[in-house]
């Protein structure tokens, strides 16, 4: 059985309790992104931070950075991945937080024991390491997780921060430095992280606009399939259900029937008692529809006060039947003060072989028939085309 979608599904007038239900399973949908991300970032972290505190002591030239920083850090980074791992997705934000106070926090530190280093015991190749790519992955690390102005308020903060140890170093250090320092510091620690910065940003921005006009082009989609007043699928979701209702006929060979439904002398009711009322009785026409029919069968508002009925599996003495009741319902139903409202219905089977093309022409025929013949009643359309005019 195909998966029915949202506007395959059963719309009550009033507040949709299916958008209501899907409506919050997106919400937390960027956060198990996110809690996904944190997953494959954490262990990452994890072995950078391992690997660099042992390849120093393998190397004899461990220092206080690699190991009261570096290592511990690395089962912080361990910690948080167990964290993540045990807490709801909705507080995904708090080890996000946390992956952001080390991370950043780590490779600061890292930032000022190279610079003082090169103070206190000046340029040495062997002990020399390059800090500037990972400060400008932190930049971007903020960028990429946290929501909104957050994010480049914090990368941009994160630069100005080792701008301003950069500064207090030149401050103190007067000595001159060996041009390759001089050359790493002006490209990647002055100049390349802004430029990171504008275009991670402009990225983010971009993919975010693009999400949200494409939520918004999906909402859009949906409204075109909807009606407003009484909230079931309109005309346009009728092409989509029929195709897929087609489909599964062919496969399964089960009768497929439609009925088209139109209200008596509804112009009067609206004379009589005004368009408001006339509104309110539409609802509860699509109301008494979708209670008197099955789950499985659809109900669309095909225009004004007509009415169309997809019905799967249900076979010829039944289509009778079902629509029987669907006009004595309405009958008895008092929806109107001092007046009994009616409908007129013309139903029929459609053939393996048929397409849309001829559903509604022989629907619509054997509709004016219940019509012509004094309306409240039921007209079966024949696949021979002869429409049999049954109850009343
Ligand atoms: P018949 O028994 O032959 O079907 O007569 P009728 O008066 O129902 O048919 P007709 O097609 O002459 O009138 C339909 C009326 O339905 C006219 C239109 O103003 C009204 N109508 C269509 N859509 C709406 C709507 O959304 N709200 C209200 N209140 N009235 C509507
Ligand atoms: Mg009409
Ligand atoms: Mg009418």
């Amino acid at each position: 059985m195909d998966e029915p979608t949202v506007l395959g599904k059963q719309y009550v007038a009033g507040p949709p309790t299916e958008h209501v239900t899907s409506g919050l399973g997106d919400m937390s949908r960027p956060q198990r992104g996110e809690r996904k991300l944190l997953l494959l970032l954490l262990p990452l972290f994890a072995l950078a931070a391992g690997t660099a505190w042992a390849e120093a002591e393998l190397q004899g030239s461990a220092h206080w950075y690699e190991r009261y920083v570096l290592l511990p850090s690395s089962f912080a980074f361990l910690a948080l991945l167990v964290w993540n791992y045990l807490l709801s997705p909705a507080r995904v934000a708090l080890v996000r937080n946390a992956t952001l106070v080390v991370g950043p926090g780590i490779v600061l530190v890292g930032w000022g024991r190279q610079l003082w280093d090169l103070h206190y015991t000046g340029f040495d190749h062997e002990l020399y390491f390059d800090i500037a790519p990972w400060l400008i992955f932190c930049s971007v690390l903020f960028l990429f997780l946290l929501p909104g102005r957050l994010s480049w308020r914090f990368a941009a903060g994160y630069y100005v921060l080792t701008l301003l140890m950069l500064g207090i170093f030149l401050a103190v250090h007067r000595e001159s430095l060996p041009t390759i320092v001089v050359n790493e510091f002006s490209l990647n620690i002055v100049i390349a992280p802004p430029v990171f910065i504008v275009l991670t940003s402009a990225f983010t921005r971009l993919r975010a606009d693009y999400a949200r006009a494409r939520t918004h082009a999906e909402d859009l989609q949906e409204m075109a399939m909807l009606d407003g007043l009484t909230r079931l699928p309109n005309r346009r979701a009728f092409a989509q259900s029929f195709k897929r209702a087609k489909a599964r006929q062919l496969r399964s060979k089960t009768p497929l029937c439609v009925m088209l439904i139109d209200i008596d002398h509804f112009k009067r009711v609206n004379d009589t008692y005004g368009h408001q009322v006339g509104d309110e009785v539409l609802v509860g026409l699509a109301n008494i529809l979708l209670r008197e029919l099955r789950g499985t069968d659809e109900v669309f508002r095909w225009g004004g006060e007509e009415f169309m009925v997809l019905l799967e599996e249900t076979p010829q003495k039944h289509l009778a039947e079902v629509a029987e009741r669907l006009r004595a319902a309405v009958e008895a139903a008092n929806l109107l003060e001092r007046s009994t409202l009616t409908i007129s219905i013309g139903a029929t089977h459609i053939g393996v072989n048929e397409g849309e093309d001829v559903v509604y022409p022989r629907a619509d025929e054997a509709l004016y028939a219940s019509k012509r013949d004094g309306r409240n009643r039921v007209t079966i359309a024949e696949l021979a085309d002869k429409p049999a005019p049954l109850a009343s």
